[in-house]
């Protein structure tokens, strides 16, 4: 059987029979792929750890008849900081269930592949505002689709932005200026700190990123706007998503407790 090596993060795994897992990876080399496992689920089995959701390795695979076959790895990183943390662990498996999403299979991309390593390393730095990795992450990837919504001029009618009474339609994918913006029926109210919220968001790098301080009214519409234009785009809701819903729900029922 022919092989090859490849670079490769874990987006989902399924258990097989007793002992195997398959895996869906994102390789740098050949785009996503799914993949055998064959006696991962065995105790002290080198493939175990390297076919954990999100893991890095380096992998060398078997082409099979159907699926490839994993034959050795070497783990790269297994981010062990984001394991450890719920709030964490729930965006990093986010990441991956919405680039699995969104990437066609055998497709190489390694833009994409680059975009989701380095928001995981970021992630274990940015225990504060971990969303901000998280948004970033989805601006770059929809960009990478071509998605990247239209921010500069008012979707619609190609209008300049007001300071005030803009808002953001997830089925336009763009921004609405105050002559339009009750034109679309998803529309969502925006204010202009938020759209310069979302430039930095696509643009910034890494260092600048996690220095982004944003107010929460910026923060609360960011997620509101990219939460709907993810799902639009992902053509259904993520269970992910839905998990970190009720995460952020909790998290700003207590910050209200503390505060109030
Ligand atoms: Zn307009």
């Amino acid at each position: 059987m022919p092989v090859y090596n490849a670079d490769a993060i874990v987006l989902h795994r399924i258990l097989l029979g007793e002992t195997d897992k398959i895996v869906t990876l994102l390789t740098r080399e050949k785009g996503k792929l799914n993949a055998v496992a064959k006696g991962a689920r065995r105790a002290g089995s080198r493939l175990s750890g390297a076919t954990e959701l999100f893991t890095h390795s380096q992998m060398q695979l078997a082409v099979g008849k159907s699926l490839d076959i994993i034959s050795q790895c070497q783990v790269a990183s297994s981010f062990p900081t984001l394991r450890g943390d719920l709030e964490l662990l729930a965006r990093a498996t986010y990441l991956c269930e919405l680039t699995d999403r969104m990437i066609e299979e055998r497709e190489p991309n390694p833009e994409v592949f680059d975009l989701l390593l380095s928001a995981l390393y970021l992630l274990q730095r940015a225990q504060e505002r971990p969303d901000l990795i998280v948004h970033a992450y989805e601006l770059r990837l929809l960009a990478e689709r071509g998605y990247m919504p239209q921010l500069e001029a008012c979707v619609r009618c190609g209008g300049a932005l007001q300071r005030r009474q803009s808002a953001f339609s997830p089925s336009l994918g763009g921004v609405l200026c105050s002559g339009c913006r009750f034109s679309a029926q998803d529309a969502i109210a925006l204010h202009a700190e938020t759209i310069t919220f979302l430039h930095a968001l696509a643009s910034a790098d890494p260092e600048t990123l996690l220095a982004l301080a944003p107010s929460p009214a910026a923060a609360a519409e960011t997620a509101r706007c990219l939460r709907w234009y993810v799902r639009y785009r992902a053509d259904r809701d993520l269970k992910s998503a839905e998990f970190l819903d009720s995460l952020r729900v909790q998290a700003s029922r207590q910050h209200n407790v503390s505060r109030g």
